[in-house]
């Protein structure tokens, strides 16, 4: 792992934050948590921190449904007094958004202390917020260190570490989806990061077993695996190594429930599923011949710009003008561009079948997904089918990218 910033993943990360603190002279701090995380960890950071000496303020975010949005940043800067203080957020994805999101705002610094092996975002630079019922992901800043306490992490609800297992998982299919898009689409890709996020997917899927057991071997494996993922996104500069088309999909369910008010969805269930889908339209790459392919490509017509819009202005609601704009090139093809598609996935057929191997069978993702307790199927997290079917066939309108979702277009692979 390249030292991007000091990780701690260890048995004790309240006295390697303290010496941290000690040493960096930070002696005034905001201490970010919910009713949850504060009993899992918070509580002891702030007596740990106040045992020697510093002056620590604490909020904590009351919700029963916290999300990174308004009200939550509100909460926060209520609680504020006017001494500069470093920021410390204590719990999973949501409170570590708001956390960088405010001490960006504010001028200050944070730390991270997760309290969940949950997601691969916590030394991202950006922050997702939910702003009027639309996602954004929004500019902010990464941690001055993270530190991650293993008998904390393997306490989380069982649901947390799922969903980091399943965010971990989605860089099998994100990475193909990366590769596919350089060879179909020339976008830019590093060869050396993909290996890196691979390796890192491969290491938590062969912990399968210690992941859903908690043990302490798993949930280390897991959140290093996260954590190195973080790493890849930072050193490429955007998301590319680790969200492709299960992450797009996850995406359009998530604004869907966010725009209907209803209960949200942990992040990596929904990013897990998506996978899943993912995952059997690479199965479906991996069975066919080059003749099949010629066939099937043969019998694609060149989709229908108006009723593609049409789609996405009914699937999409009030982010589809950015959608559509986004998708320009896309939807703005000839023809002869679709024609020039075609031959080239045809004369990359053998790279193709070479990065469908990379993803392993959609049928043990689900094996080991179901072993860590995580959900495989929209219903499991309140989706309905004519839901999932809806971000199996938009999702991929979510980004300019050229990702399995594409390709299954091409291919007529439904
Ligand atoms: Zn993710």
């Amino acid at each position: 792992m390249p030292p991007h910033l000091p990780v701690y993943i260890g048995p004790d990360a309240l006295a390697e934050l303290t010496r941290f603190c000690r040493t960096q002279g930070l002696d005034k701090l905001t201490l970010v948590a919910d009713r949850n995380t504060y009993a899992a960890l918070g509580e002891r950071a702030e007596a740990a921190l106040r045992g020697q000496g510093c002056d620590v303020l604490t909020v904590l975010l009351e919700a029963d449904d916290i999300i990174a949005d308004a009200h939550s940043v509100m909460q926060v800067l209520l609680a504020l007094d006017r001494t500069p203080r470093t920021y410390l957020a204590v719990g999973s994805g949501t409170i570590t958004d708001v956390t960088r999101f405010v001490s960006h705002r504010t001028g200050r610094e944070f730390i991270s202390l997760p309290t969940a092996p949950s997601v691969d975002g916590y030394t991202s630079i950006g922050a997702p917020m939910a702003v009027d019922g639309v996602k954004l992901t929004v500019a902010a800043h990464g941690p001055l260190a993270v530190f991650a306490d293993l008998p904390t992490l393997c306490a989380a609800p069982r649901p947390l570490t799922a969903a980091g297992f399943g965010d971990m998982l989605a860089k099998f299919t994100s990475t193909a989806d990366w590769e596919l898009g350089s060879l179909l689409w020339g976008e830019p890709f590093d060869a050396a990061i993909a290996a890196r996020s691979r390796k890192a997917t491969w290491a938590c899927a062969e912990k399968a077993d210690a992941i859903a057991a908690a043990s302490e071997e798993g949930v280390a494996a897991l959140m290093v695996g996260l954590i190195e993922s973080g790493f890849c996104m930072l050193d490429f500069g955007e998301t590319r190594p680790a969200s492709g088309y299960e992450h797009h999909i996850s995406h359009f369910w998530e604004m869907k429930l966010l725009r209907e008010g209803r209960h949200s969805v942990l992040h990596g269930a929904k990013v897990g599923i998506g996978v899943l889908v993912s995952a059997r339209r690479y199965d479906a790459v991996r069975r066919m011949s080059r003749a099949e392919a010629a066939t099937r490509v043969s019998r694609t017509p060149l989709p229908d710009r108006e009723a593609q819009i049409r789609g996405i202005r009914a699937a999409y609601g009030l982010i589809a003008e950015q959608v559509i704009a986004i998708q320009a090139p896309f939807l703005e093809m000839t023809t002869a561009d679709f024609e020039a598609l075609k031959r080239k996935t045809l004369a990359s057929w053998d790279a193709i079948q070479r990065v469908a191997a990379t993803v392993p069978p959609a049928v043990d993702i689900e094996g080991w997904l179901r072993r860590a307790g995580g959900p495989v199927a929209g219903r499991e997290v309140g989706l309905s089918d004519d839901e999932v079917t809806l971000g199996v066939a938009f999702g991929h309108y979510y980004r300019n990218r050229f990702t399995i979702g594409k390709l299954s277009g091409l291919l007529g692979i439904a």
